[in-house]
């Protein structure tokens, strides 16, 4: 329970615990490394699954769940004039009533968590350890917001207005509500577009910041056609400001609608683990397979590359142990509790298809993917041996389960070719050696680095998220940092002269 909890995090900043105890805790639990900052919040700990009530909630809340079918997308003109007017009088709401909202947002949120995990496994195809962890981060967006805001220093910037959320399908309960909090944190109001494959949850969520006294019209609900619709609503002069987080193209194609358009993207990635003689090599072979299989590797954050130093490359007892550790997962339905690879959102198009289906020249399988017999989109972790600078594999985002290993001289050679790519979202290095830790740290461009861990699995304050070069447009903004709620404001510097 949470006092037992807090008592728990209190005596770990005190020292009290020792290692036994901190290896037994997920990374959610454990102290942030600043005490200073860890003192003014706490992330929410995921489900404990080894307590039988919890689990025993779960299915009675997957037994008795009935989702709430969205309604059909309003007029937008009629959706815009009530959000104009609804953003005017949200501003005018004190900064602390906006953050009281908030913190019972996350009230609500963890009262719910069962529910929203059913919908994420029912809609999304989302296994129950991945949803569960959406909904933890969803609650820390929503007390970090609240909690950190009001103390921004100088609080006089003026909300934008009314911000349209489009959010992605692969996180469809964190990734909406954390950019609809930012925006409503600094007094703005929102329209959400959830993505078409998960309309159902975004209502869900929508649902519940209503009941947590979020008004209805400071955000409003807008499934629409990603089409005609869409456009309009991106183009209309009523909107001050589109969050995106979804491909590149898509940013790109936003702008193109409307040049002046005040848009933040948080786009792809291609994000590669690098693993070095000096790595611990069973904590690298964890942390990769996790990095690479996590939700069928459908997210912007995937390692889908691993840049391997040749000694560690050429050893055996490393590829067979890579080999076994991916070849183990379960593969199966999201609605079995055991599976850890659950099927992609769609059967693979194109590129995915390309990723799990051919090789280059001197490609080979280490360990070969296959598709299940009864379901087009469910496929087992593949892993590429041989991927060479330069090729196909090492330049393009898959969103799948499929990993490539390329073999580096040395940790010159893996951060060149972990830079050679169009983006920067994450980055990852396994080494104990601390001088190697330093000279990847300082050469490395994504915009969240990892080190002895997996790239994926941004903690809210620990490791605000957000990349560089093609993986992001806009003010490089971080979600779930602290500057994240003030771009969503104009910033005036008020001074008299005495
Ligand atoms: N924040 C997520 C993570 O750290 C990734 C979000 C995304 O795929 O856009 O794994």
């Amino acid at each position: 329970d949470s006092d037992a909890w807090h008592e728990q995090e209190r005596r770990f900043r005190e020292g009290w615990e020792h290692r036994r105890d901190v290896a037994s805790l997920s990374r959610r639990q454990l102290p942030c490394v600043d005490p200073n900052r860890a003192a003014h919040f706490m992330n929410q700990p995921d489900s404990d699954w080894t307590q039988y009530q919890t689990r025993e909630q779960l299915d009675e809340a997957i037994a008795n769940w009935t989702p709430a079918l969205p309604p059909p997308a309003a007029d937008l003109d009629a959706a815009l004039d009530c959000a104009v007017a609804a953003a005017e009088r949200w501003s005018a709401e004190s900064v602390l009533q906006r953050a009281e909202i908030l913190h019972h947002a996350g009230q609500v949120m963890q009262q719910r968590r069962f529910e929203s995990i059913a919908e994420m496994q029912r809609t999304c195809k989302k296994a129950i350890a991945e949803a569960d962890a959406e909904v933890s981060e969803a609650i820390d967006f929503a007390r970090y917001y609240a909690e950190h805001y009001p103390h921004y220093p100088e609080v006089v910037g003026k909300p934008l207005g009314v911000v349209v959320i489009t959010p992605p399908w692969n996180f469809p309960y964190a990734i909406p509500c954390g950019g609809v909090l930012a925006a409503l944190m600094a007094g703005n109001a929102v329209l959400l577009k959830p993505a078409p494959e998960s309309t159902d949850i975004a209502w869900l969520l929508v649902q519940q910041l209503w009941d947590a006294g979020v008004p209805r019209d400071v955000l409003q609900f807008y499934p629409c056609a990603d089409g005609e619709t869409g456009k309009r609503l991106i183009t209309d002069p009523r909107v001050n400001a589109v969050v995106l987080t979804g491909a590149y193209q898509t940013a790109r194609m936003f702008q193109s609608w409307r040049p002046s358009l005040h848009l933040f993207a948080e786009t792809s990635g291609k994000n590669a683990l690098v693993i070095t003689a000096q790595a611990d090599r069973e904590l690298a072979v964890k942390d990769l397979v996790r990095s690479a299989f996590g939700h069928a590797g459908q997210k912007c954050s995937a390692a889908s590359l691993a840049i391997i130093e040749a000694e560690v490359y050429d050893d055996p007892i490393f590829q067979r142990q890579l080999h076994d550790t991916a070849a183990s997962l379960m593969v199966g339905p999201a609605t079995d509790r055991t599976s850890v690879v659950t099927p992609v959102i769609r059967e693979p198009e194109s590129s995915l298809m390309r990723a799990l289906t051919q090789l280059d020249a001197g490609e080979s399988w280490l360990l070969k993917p296959k598709v299940s017999a009864e379901d087009p989109c469910l496929w087992s972790p593949g892993i590429r041996l041989g991927v060479k600078p330069g090729s196909w594999f090492h330049k393009t985002e898959c969103f799948g389960p499929v990993l490539g290993l390329m073999r580096a001289e040395n940790l010159e050679q893996a951060i060149a070719w972990q830079n050679d790519v169009d983006y920067g979202l994450t980055a990852g290095i396994h080494t104990l050696d601390e001088s190697e830790q330093v000279r990847w740290r300082d050469s490395v461009q994504a915009g969240n680095l990892y080190i002895n861990r997996p790239t994926t699995g941004a903690i809210v304050q620990r490791q605000p998220f957000g990349g560089w070069k093609k993986s992001s447009i806009g003010p490089g903004s971080k979600a779930g940092g602290p500057n994240y709620v003030s771009l969503f404001a104009r910033w005036s510097d008020a001074s008299v002269d005495v």
